[in-house]
């Protein structure tokens, strides 16, 4: 199985959208299609044709490119069953459990709720790689806006059972934000400030710093490193108050 092609599209302010590309089918596939306009160009400029947008959930920095992108394609959306009377464009309801296709390779749906009631990743294991929408960040989590932290607690431990090498692609770059706060509530933690100043240096240069991975959330992130969801609630007001 040839391998999947990632693309990062920056767009907004901060949202990443993701263009993935699978050569043997020429299954072309979004992930969070905050816009339309720079996603069909990033497409053209490869020559593909985006024949699926799979979301995460139901915020429009997510879902806001939807309908213009299944215009100008024809595409098949696909995403949160749950979340279906926020996303009107909606074809294909999924739900944990569930999975779904780019060509041969299979996602399975995580369900995620916390940042959203609905929220949901894809996971292609034998990609390793996982998109997780605004569940986990690189060194932060998302915002409980309509879950609780014993949720997200869950949502971490589900992470935790992938392999280090598993390639985590979030949807936003928050990261040097993250990190300098992360350090605040673990300072003692050398991978974690290591980390920051590649961060800080990268940032400076303007570039991207995700996908993250596992491995690299399992040595820094405050929230995946939290011990029960009292902590990492404790963590995420905090963070919510910085
Ligand atoms: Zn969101
Ligand atoms: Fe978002």
């Amino acid at each position: 199985m040839a391998a999947l092609d990632i693309v990062r599209i920056p767009v907004l302010s901060d949202n990443y959208v993701w263009l993935v590309h699978d050569p043997a089918s020429a299954a072309t596939m979004v992930v969070d299609p905050a816009v339309a306009e720079p996603v069909l160009e990033a497409a053209a400029a490869r020559g593909w044709t985006i024949t699926d947008i799979w979301n995460t959930h139901w915020h429009p920095d997510h879902t806001g490119g939807n309908a213009a992108i299944k215009e100008a394609t024809g595409c098949t959306i696909t995403g949160p069953a749950a979340e279906y009377a926020r996303i009107p464009t909606l074809d294909v309801q999924v739900k944990g459990g569930d999975k779904v296709k780019l060509g041969d390779h299979v996602a399975d749906v995580w369900d995620v709720p916390a940042h959203t009631a609905g929220h949901i990743a894809y996971h292609f294991a034998e990609d390793a790689a996982i998109f997780v929408g605004d569940t986990m960040f690189a060194m932060g989590c998302g915002r409980l806006f309509e879950g609780t932290a014993e949720q997200m607690f869950a949502n971490m431990q589900k992470l935790g059972t992938l392999d280090d090498a598993t390639r985590v692609y979030c949807a936003h770059e928050y990261t040097l934000s993250n990190a300098r706060f992360a350090v605040t509530v673990d300072p003692g933690n050398d991978a974690l400030a290591a980390r920051l100043a590649a961060v800080e240096a990268a940032r400076a240069v303007g570039e991207a710093t995700v996908p993250t991975s596992i491995g690299e959330e399992r040595a820094t992130n405050p929230f995946f490193r939290a011990s029960d969801a009292a902590e990492l609630g404790r963590i995420r007001a905090l963070k919510d108050a910085a």
